[in-house]
């Protein structure tokens, strides 16, 4: 008996034709396949069935429920950090005075060792007489290399 084994298609259609009430010895010997093997087909493809039509468990839909939330939170933390910076850096875009003014403030020599060489230094906030944040270019001494304000 040359009994190659079975596909699971063709264990399929065995038990489809179990089920449709078929006799499970003329089923064997059409399939030339042993009954024992049938009856445990069949056995496996019931299992398999209410595995299928069984409601899904509740645990990990409330899990993924949660991490959801947890996203949801971290997200929106991540929105508001970013309108921040953004706050932050058009304000400073806004304030910082030209290249021309930074030119204009910056001193003729070093007030620490009197060099003549200073350079800006990028800037720094200071509230003008209304209360508001505005920069004011700061420098750098290129010899001592001390921090010269205007
Ligand atoms: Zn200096």
């Amino acid at each position: 008996m040359a009994n190659t084994y079975p596909t699971a298609e063709v264990k399929l259609t065995i038990v489809k034709e179990a089920w449709a009430g078929r006799k499970i010895a003329q089923i064997a010997r059409k399939y030339k396949v042993c009954r024992d093997s049938i009856y445990t087909w069949m056995h496996l493809a019931t299992q398999a069935c209410l595995r299928a039509f069984r409601p899904q468990k509740r645990g990990p839909k409330f899990k993924r429920l949660i991490t959801n939330e947890e996203n949801i939170l971290s997200l929106k933390q991540k929105v508001s950090e970013l309108e921040s910076e953004i706050n932050r850096i058009s304000h400073n875009h806004q304030s910082i005075p030209s290249h021309k003014y930074a030119r204009l403030v910056r001193p003729d020599r070093c007030p620490h060792c009197g060099h003549p060489r200073i350079l800006l230094n990028g800037y720094y906030p200071v509230k003008d007489a209304h209360g508001t944040l505005v920069d004011m270019p700061r420098f750098i001494c290129k010899q001592c290399r001390k921090r010269v304000y205007s």
